[in-house]
């Protein structure tokens, strides 16, 4: 019985079903050892009211989703958690307000201290880890490896800056994230962090790093230094539960301003890159939420697109750059939980696709796969020029400021609203402040773009009235404190290097 029990609470490999781990170890390792990503073998098993949400402050939703997610934790420990994490760090206790632009309902995720939608989850994980550590009496210094497309780096940063017990080390595209992301993870202060930029892109960053984990793994290579990896990329479970809260939030939203009744499904139209903020509405779905779709938007790409419509990933195409550099993504790591959890934990299944997607940057899924896929996913993309469009009309029409990410989802949504999602509300996730992509912004309003990006803010705050966030506004005087640039093959040397610092 007891034995059941403990079971019941494990989180296992998505490519093997006897690499269990509890919760608090799988956040501590972000990774299961065979290179699988931990996964809730079933979510039947989890006892979570839904209902009870519609009725809850997002801070009490936030305990209610984690109780239920990461039990190990105990409750008592969680409410600390999680008023630590929140309590005062937002614009407000809300977090993530739903908003009205004209007759579209959009969730604003970026009212954190950097102003993207990943300070949710990265505001958590850190007490997360810091609690596991307790719990698992780890005694090793965890080293927190990150890979960003812009966004996870600065969150990721914020949350662990001389947390006790940790080290971070940011890896970034040299020359793929916007002036504003790289002034605001080179400006970071605190004793215990490395950025550093890599002269390739955001797929190259991630799979470096994905490598260090395996080389550290089979190799030894940390052994005797006192120190763990760990990661603050969505491959960590720790990273994903948090992103569950605000699905529950803005659906309570949707029936206390009168939108839907109870019980109607909504959908939900994602800007995604790493598949891990959608995947999260899934596992919302998942504890009761009424979702009829979850439409995938993607730029320029669109490998997400194709994969939807066809059941075929390919990551083999030309790379595009574009105005919403966070979801220039072709690899996109979360997939790999929606395979497991559409296949009902095929775990056989699960590692054949990641083996080809390995060795020849391609897998088709079973059809009965791909046919699941197509009862709660849709796909769409948006290239630059409509982005822009798209963000001066949403500007023009319903007085709302977009950045270039959530444009994307808002042509995408409103392609999909014409058409199949006629008469269902739809919630469209905003992933970023306009002013981290200034440039981009004035550029799609027609006004001139200054080559200082701090001018720019000015500019689009006195056009839109908007103010501009107190963490960016205040970035232009900081000094920069990091200038290293290395080369994708000398990750693992510059991590060891570091680890070695004291
Ligand atoms: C990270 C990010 C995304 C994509 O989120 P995923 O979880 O990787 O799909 C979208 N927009 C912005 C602004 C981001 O920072």
């Amino acid at each position: 019985m007891v034995q059941t029990e403990t079971k019941n609470k494990a989180v296992q490999s998505t490519r093997n079903a006897s690499l269990t781990a509890s919760p608090s170890m799988a956040v501590l390792q972000g990774i299961a050892p065979d290179g699988g990503l931990y996964i809730l073998p079933s979510f039947d098993s989890i006892s979570f009211d839904w209902e009870k949400t519609l009725s809850a402050t997002t801070l009490e939703i936030a305990e209610m989703v984690l109780n239920a997610l990461l039990p190990d934790y105990g409750k008592e420990a969680m409410h600390e958690l999680v008023e630590k994490a929140y309590r005062n760090k937002f614009e407000t206790d809300e977090l993530t307000p739903l908003v009205r632009a004209g007759e579209k309902n959009i969730l604003e995720l970026f009212r954190g201290p950097t102003s993207a939608f990943k300070d949710v989850a990265l505001s958590m994980l850190p007490q997360l880890v810091g609690r596991a550590r307790v719990m698992n009496d780890q005694k090793e210094e965890i080293v927190i490896l990150t890979a960003t497309s812009g966004d996870t780096g600065k969150a990721a940063l914020e949350g662990f800056h001389d947390v006790e017990g940790t080290k971070i080390i940011v890896f970034f595209p040299e020359n793929g994230v916007s002036a504003i992301q790289k002034k605001q993870m080179t400006t970071q202060e605190g004793g215990n962090v490395y950025v550093c930029g890599i002269n390739g892109n955001f797929d190259d960053a991630q799979t470096g790093v994905k490598e260090i984990f395996a080389r550290v793994r089979e190799e030894g290579l940390l052994e005797g230094k006192n120190a763990v990896l760990s990661s603050a990329n969505s491959i960590n479970i720790g990273r994903l539960c948090p992103q569950v809260v605000y699905y529950f939030k803005a659906y309570a939203d949707l029936v206390r301003q009168g939108r839907i009744q109870k019980g109607e499904a909504v959908n939900f139209t994602v800007p995604t890159g790493n598949f891990g903020d959608i995947l999260a509405g899934f596992f919302a779905m998942k504890m009761g939420l009424p979702v009829d779709k979850f439409i995938c938007a993607s730029n320029a790409n669109n490998v997400l697109t194709d994969f939807f419509k066809t059941g075929t990933y390919d990551k083999n195409r030309p790379f595009h750059q574009t105005i919403s550099p966070s979801m220039d993504i072709l690899v996109s790591s979360n997939l790999e939980r929606l395979l497991y959890l559409l296949s009902d934990g095929d775990t056989a299944l699960v590692s054949s696709c990641m083996k080809d997607l390995n060795e020849k940057g391609k897998y088709t899924v079973p059809k009965a796969l791909f046919d699941k896929m197509g009862e709660k996913f849709r796909a769409g993309f948006c290239d630059d020029k409509t982005c822009k469009e798209t963000i001066r009309k949403t500007f023009e029409e319903d007085s709302y400021l977009a950045d270039p990410h959530t444009a994307v989802a808002i042509h995408v949504a409103e392609e999909f609203d014409k058409s199949e999602g006629k008469g269902v509300q739809n919630v469209i996730l905003s992933t970023a402040s306009p002013y981290k992509f200034s440039a981009a912004v004035l550029e799609a309003l027609g006004m001139e773009v200054p080559a200082d990006e701090f001018e720019g803010m000015k500019l689009l705050e006195e056009k839109s009235g908007v103010k501009v966030p107190h963490g960016l506004a205040t970035l232009q005087n900081k000094p920069i404190l990091h200038r290293d640039v290395i080369e994708k093959n000398e990750m693992m040397a510059y991590v060891l290097s570091k680890i070695s610092e004291k």
